[in-house]
């Protein structure tokens, strides 16, 4: 299949041609037709798959075959989870847009009170294309001047990851704005019953495309040390003063303090770090961003905010400084190594408290990762026995919780706050995630 067969403007061809995209990825395959047939979507499809050139190519193609006088209003409103992501796909519409004329606001929190006034004059003159987070577009709405009433198409990006944040709520409250007659896109990574319900409530006998992966890549090589929390640095300064050499090397672990204390850590012995979390200004955020990507920054110790939905090409090395609470994370986070056609290395540091939970993302990705030797300079470290855990009935961070797959529990392990906002964030500070 090329995108000849989609049945797209001249204008919108170019563009791919431009953009060097040659022929459509399978959920573009799948989702452009439903789209442009107008029919409501249910997509279970993870980042990389190339689903937001699915949602954008059609509504890009009928919004730049629209007149001038039918284009005095918002069209469409993407809403999604945190401000890395409406960005980035505002640079995806931005791209297509030049050629098209077509314009795009992205509306998210955190900023100065410039960015705000730029967002509200932009809001009141009207984008063909608004990509939002919730929080934000809801702080904006309150106020009256956000015009939403000529509009044709919803989209919900990583909607899993919007419940997670306890957007729910704001979610509905900004649906309920909207005009009733319009098409509804929801993409999601997982499909658990929450995002079911979610969509029987805004969506309209919705087609369904299922592309999910719920294991790593082939291409990653993957790989876990056994570390006390104590050998873990010393651990990375021997990975990385290794043989190998790794440019860009992302490091996760579960909470904001871990990935400052990482962070403060790594700069001290002289690695080239920086941070990336929801603590961070959006400023240093989106700066953090663009010197990892540059290469001018040779480790971007983050959050699991930087798991999901940004698209960094070409990661050398992901480290897993801890176990993520969450299987499904560890398939994220893995993600990042091994984008395309590339191989990466993926190293998860499992802490005596954290075997147990390794062993349910090995049941998850039905593969046994293998378990590398520690280095004997670093001293003993602990012996691999998943099942003491579970015999122990838990504890602190590695505790279990009844339901097993609830994607909602608190990820950050019990320690500080969760960083997903899950309690008690009021709607502002969820919209600055
Ligand atoms: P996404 O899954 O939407 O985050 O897209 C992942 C990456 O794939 C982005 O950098 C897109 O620009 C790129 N991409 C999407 N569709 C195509 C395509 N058909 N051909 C080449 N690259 C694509």
């Amino acid at each position: 299949m090329t995108f000849d067969d989609f049945n797209f403007s001249d204008s919108l061809l170019e563009a791919l041609s431009m953009m060097g995209f040659e022929k459509p990825t399978p959920i573009q395959e799948q989702a452009i037709p439903m789209i442009m047939e107008q029919d409501d979507l249910i997509a279970c499809a993870q980042t990389g798959t190339g689903k937001t050139a699915a949602f954008l190519l059609p509504i890009l193609n009928k919004i730049s075959q629209k007149s001038d006088a039918e284009r005095n209003a918002t069209n469409t409103l993407v809403i999604a989870p945190t401000r890395e992501l409406a960005l980035q796909i505002d640079q995806q519409v931005e791209g297509f847009g030049y050629f098209l004329g077509v314009s795009s606001l992205p509306v998210y929190g955190g900023g100065d009170s410039s960015s705000w006034d730029q967002q509200k004059k932009a809001l009141t003159t009207g984008a063909d294309i608004i990509i939002a987070t919730p929080g934000r577009l809801i702080s904006h709405m309150n106020l009256g001047y956000v015009k939403l009433d000529q509009l044709e198409h919803l989209i919900l990006d990583e909607a899993d990851r919007m419940l997670d944040m306890g957007f729910y709520e704001d979610i509905m409250l900004i649906v309920s704005k909207l005009p009733a007659k319009r098409q509804n896109l929801l993409f999601s990574a997982t499909m658990p019953p929450k995002i079911r319900q979610l969509a029987k409530s805004i969506l309209q006998n919705p087609k369904q495309i299922n592309i999910a992966i719920s294991k790593p890549a082939a291409g990653v090589l993957q790989g876990a040390y056994l570390a006390y929390d104590e050998q873990k640095i010393p651990l990375i300064e021997f990975l990385l003063s290794g043989k190998k050499n790794y440019p860009s090397v992302i490091i996760f672990a579960s909470t904001k303090r871990m990935v400052h204390e990482i962070t403060r850590m790594l700069q001290r012995k002289g690695f080239k770090a920086e941070e990336i979390s929801s603590d961070l200004e959006q400023e240093a955020r989106e700066k953090a961003l663009l010197n990892f990507k540059s290469r001018s920054t040779q480790i971007l110790v983050a959050t699991d905010i930087l798991a999901r939905g940004i698209d960094i090409k070409e990661i050398s090395l992901v480290i897993n400084y801890d176990v993520p609470g969450d299987a499904e994370d560890y398939v994220h986070r893995v993600g990042r190594t091994a984008r395309a056609d590339a191989t990466g290395v993926a190293l998860t540091f499992i802490s005596d408290k954290d075997q147990h939970r390794f062993q349910t993302i090995e049941e998850l990705i039905e593969q046994e990762v293998t378990k590398i030797p520690t280095p004997p300079e670093l001293g003993p470290s602990p012996t691999y026995d998943p099942k003491k855990r579970r015999r122990g009935g838990g504890g602190g961070r590695g505790r279990r919780r009844p339901g097993g797959g609830n994607r909602n529990r608190n990820r950050s392990g019990g320690r500080g706050k969760n960083h997903r906002g899950g309690g008690g964030g009021n709607r502002n500070s969820k919209g600055r995630k």
